[in-house]
Formats: C-alpha cells, sequence, structure tokens
C-alpha cells in the first residue's frame, strides 16, 4: 500500500465549548472564517484533500432559522447548547454560525464534507445516550438532505464513542469513523498522561502507527495519528512539533501506512502572525514525500475505500 496522508479538520466554532464565546477566545471563533479561506486556498495551492467534519447547527443563517428547523422536524430540545442557542443566547451569532460554509467546502476540489453531529454531540456525557444519539443522527439526515449532501464520514465531538455508536453509525449508511490514535495515553485526563501526550507530540516516545487494518469493526476506522497545535511563540517547540510530525509522515511513505493529522480551524486563528506556519511546514514536507515516495493525499472517505480494497486484493 502506498503511505497516505489524512487531515480532518473539526469546525464547530463556539458549540464546542459555550464557555470560549465569553472569554479571551471569542477573537479566535470570530477569526474561523477568515483561517478557513486560508487553509483552503493553502490545500488547493498544493492539491492536498482535507476531510471537514463540521457541526450541522452552525451552518444556519442565525438563531431564527435554526429554530425553524428544529420545530419542523419536530425535536424535542434536550441538548443544553442547543437549548442555549436558539432560545437563551445573548452572544455575538459570528461566535455559533457561519452560513455559506457548506456552499465553500462543495465548491472546493478535493474536499470531503463529514458530520462532527448536529450539536456537536458528546457520545457517553451525562444525559446523553444512545437514544439521543440516534436522535443527533436523524437530525443530521434531515439537515444534510436539505444541503444535498450524503456524509458518510463522522468525527466523534471530543473523540467519545464506543461500539454501540459505531454499530449505529452502520445504521445511517455511515462508512468510516476517526477513531482515536493507538498510544496508551489516548484517553485519559490524567496529568501524568497529559505530560505524555505533550512530550510526545516532541519527541517519538510512542513509536509510528502501524500499519491498519478494517479488522471486524462494522465500519473503517480511519484513526488520527496526531493532533496539529497551534504556532507556539517558542521557536524551539514549532521545531520540535514539526519534526516530530514530519518523522512519522515520513514512516507512513516508506511503510505504506496511513498519517491522519487533525485540528480545529479555532487552534490556529490566534492574532499573532505567521499562525499556519506550521501547517504550512507540513504540507511542503507532505508533498516532498509525495515526489520522492508517492505518498498520497486522500480524504477520509478515500482512505476508507482504499482500505477496502486493498484489502480485496490481498486479504487482511
Ligand atoms: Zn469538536
Amino acid at each position: 500500500m502506498t503511505g497516505r496522508l489524512v487531515i480532518s479538520i473539526d469546525a464547530e466554532l463556539g458549540w464546542g465549548n459555550l464557555k470560549w464565546h465569553i472569554s479571551g477566545y471569542r477573537n479566535n471563533l470570530r477569526r474561523v472564517p477568515e483561517v478557513t479561506d486560508q487553509l483552503l486556498e493553502l490545500f488547493q495551492q498544493h492539491a492536498v484533500c482535507s476531510t471537514w467534519a463540521i457541526v450541522s447547527g452552525m451552518t444556519f443563517e442565525d438563531a431564527t432559522s435554526l429554530r425553524d428547523f428544529i420545530v419542523e422536524v419536530n425535536h424535542v430540545v434536550t441538548s443544553p447548547t442547543l437549548q442555549y442557542v436558539i432560545y437563551d443566547g445573548k452572544y455575538d451569532p459570528k461566535c455559533f454560525f457561519m452560513p455559506g460554509l457548506v456552499h465553500k467546502l462543495k465548491i472546493q476540489p478535493n474536499v470531503e464534507i463529514a458530520s462532527h453531529t448536529f450539536t456537536h454531540f458528546e457520545c457517553g456525557k451525562s444525559g446523553q445516550d444512545l437514544e439521543r444519539f440516534k436522535e443527533e443522527l436523524r437530525l443530521s439526515e434531515v439537515w444534510e438532505r436539505s444541503n444535498d449532501l450524503k456524509c458518510t464520514s463522522m468525527v466523534f465531538p471530543s473523540n467519545r464513542w464506543h461500539a454501540r455508536h459505531i454499530r449505529e453509525l452502520k445504521n445511517w449508511n455511515f462508512q468510516q469513523f476517526r477513531g482515536n490514535p493507538a498510544s496508551w495515553a489516548k484517553d485519559a485526563n490524567r496529568m501524568s498522561q497529559r505530560i505524555f501526550r505533550f512530550a510526545d507530540s516532541l519527541i517519538n516516545l510512542s513509536g509510528h502507527p502501524i500499519k491498519e487494518s478494517p479488522g471486524h469493526v462494522p465500519i473503517s476506522n480511519i484513526a488520527a495519528t496526531r493532533f496539529l497545535p497551534a504556532t507556539s511563540r517558542f521557536a524551539l517547540l514549532n521545531s520540535l512539533r514539526i519534526r516530530r510530525i514530519v518523522d512519522g509522515m515520513r514512516n507512513a511513505a516508506e511503510s505504506g501506512t496511513i498519517y491522519h493529522l487533525w485540528f480545529h480551524p479555532h487552534n490556529l486563528a490566534g492574532s499573532q502572525s505567521g499562525r499556519l506556519d506550521l501547517v504550512r511546514a507540513v504540507i511542503e514536507a507532505f508533498c516532498e514525500l509525495r515526489q520522492r515516495h508517492g505518498m498520497e493525499s486522500v480524504t477520509m472517505r478515500d482512505a476508507a475505500e482504499r482500505l477496502r480494497s486493498d484489502c480485496t486484493v490481498s486479504p487482511c
């Protein structure tokens, strides 16, 4: 198999955390449209594919149009985020709505639109049970139909999911999801493991990803390899992070595995100059690997299709 680079982007504005828009982080949220344009231009310049996992709720014109939709589809509002956005919110709409995003993504080449659920639903969080997850999927399906879309890739908010959620996705014709890295420090929030993850983002502590196989899950797992953080004020941190990512991509190119990088646009929307420098450095390194080793840039959907066809040719 050829080595492949997958880039997935979690687009959610303030839906990911209600505290963001009342803190200093609000300015990052307001700059997301500008960063989105810059990213799309960068990807297009280098013929790089990207998968944009979007919270459907953020694509409405405003709270009124979202509320009309909710009433029309007979949805009973239980999500505190949705409740806040459509009924209680005294907030800057630019922190929650980005109308035009779907159109912007649809007209770009090499872009896949994926789901990040309708309301940034965090599976397994208090009150967020399987029945509510099914209702999220129903809402998303109606929204997709009204936007002439069919998402087949799921990126679970906060990377929280269980096998029952994966089985449910299959019922709604999803074909692939983004799983978590295989490192031992992937799920826990304990301080020691957070320190490990930070150190691992700078130097190779957890090794490189092993060759993927669809295995026996009902849909394909295009597991994340690494989170791409914002450009730091400290040049040394930036150069260590870039070296770690480029080493991993090189390993994927040479060993025929998938390297899956992910981030949020708001992570890159700080006010400092050169905020896209890390992304640009990764893309330039990828272009060299593409030339030297034939590494490919693919979306999550393409990566899963290729994995399934590779497996048909040589049984996994
Ligand atoms: Zn998210």
